[in-house]
């Protein structure tokens, strides 16, 4: 394997560029799909295995190994950020993979997307402590939009996730942040708002994230929200402050991160989020003819496929 290659990762995909954490090399510690919810937004399509057992759905050696590869090279990243195509706190490994991160290449900051549900275990808040950021997301407070958007397949209420939240605010030695994705006619209503916004004010985030359909989502009939009713949402949020984020990061490259073989790389990147040209360009920082010739032949080879949405036209695994 070629120096800084990800060719062969299987696990760790990108870097990306994330429109919250800049440049963001991506950690994937379960299999696609494997969640806790079904949120008719997602991007990485339905989820095909319903959990919320934690365990070691992925190798934490296999992952260990794949990032050590990596690291060792000194590429120039924003975050290592676990996400990818589920929960990340589903796999019971996750503690100890953020640990070797920090004992081994403690210059790299470390962050978590997590959807909230299992905040409530003191074993998923142990293994988030060393954390430099986790983003958890609270959509819907109220039973019912919570059961519309986020289709949870385990048994817990939003009032359970929301003192996970609190605690895990207070426990970690990094910064909670919340993200809030909106979704027109179900949690942007002011009854709904008036519930996050009270549940904001007792969780006291670093951090409010406003943030809505940007890319192609499970459930065809849901539309992002415009920028208008964004702006209301930051509004209705005061004096807290808070952050719309749904739009793509016009992103950097720091450092010689060379890619490995670039189609490889747009297959890992695809298989997780459908993106579009400039989404690629941004996060592998190629030549547009380079990219689009590689799309071409994947193309026309049938491993992905287009799929025309307001932002523009959007790649995926076929
Ligand atoms: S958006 Fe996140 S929490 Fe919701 S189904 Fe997808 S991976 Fe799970």
């Amino acid at each position: 394997m070629k120096k800084n290659s990800l060719q062969a990762n299987k696990h760790v995909f990108g870097p990306v560029a994330s429109r919250r954490l800049g440049l963001s090399l991506g950690v994937d510690l379960v299999k696609h799909k494997t969640c806790t919810f079904n949120c008719i937004y997602c991007e990485c399509g339905p989820t095909t295995k319903h959990s919320g057992k934690r365990k070691e759905y992925v190798s934490r050696s296999k992952v260990i190994s794949e990032l050590d590869k990596i690291l060792a090279s000194s590429p120039g990243l924003d975050y290592v950020t676990f996400s990818g195509s589920g929960e990340p706190t589903l796999n019971s490994a996750l503690g100890k993979v953020i640990g070797f991160i920090k004992d081994k290449y403690p210059a790299y900051k470390v962050a978590v997307l997590t959807n909230s549900s299992l905040l409530g275990s003191s074993s998923v808040r142990r293994d988030l402590s060393r954390a430099d950021v986790v983003e958890a997301s609270l959509d819907a407070v109220s039973a019912a939009a919570f059961e519309k958007i986020n289709r949870p397949c385990i048994n817990i209420k939003p009032e359970e996730f929301i003192k996970g939240i609190e605690e895990t605010a207070r426990r970690i030695k990094g910064q909670l942040w919340i993200e809030i994705f909106i979704v027109p006619g179900i949690n942007d209503t002011g009854e709904e708002l008036k519930l996050i916004k009270q549940a904001l004010e007792r969780i006291k985030p670093a951090e409010i994230h406003i943030n809505t359909l940007d890319r192609p989502g499970t459930e065809s009939d849901v539309m992002p929200a415009d920028t208008a009713a964004l702006e209301k949402v930051r509004r209705f949020f005061l004096p807290l402050e808070s952050r719309i984020i749904a739009h793509p990061y016009p992103g950097s490259r720091k450092g010689a991160f060379s890619a490995g073989k670039l189609e490889d790389m747009v297959l890992a990147l695809l298989s997780r989020r459908p993106s579009t040209l400039e989404d690629l360009k941004t996060a592998f920082a190629v030549r547009e003819e380079e990219l689009k010739s590689h799309l071409l032949q994947l193309r026309n080879s049938g491993r992905i496929s287009v799929i025309k949405k307001q932002r523009g036209d959007f790649y995926k695994i076929s």
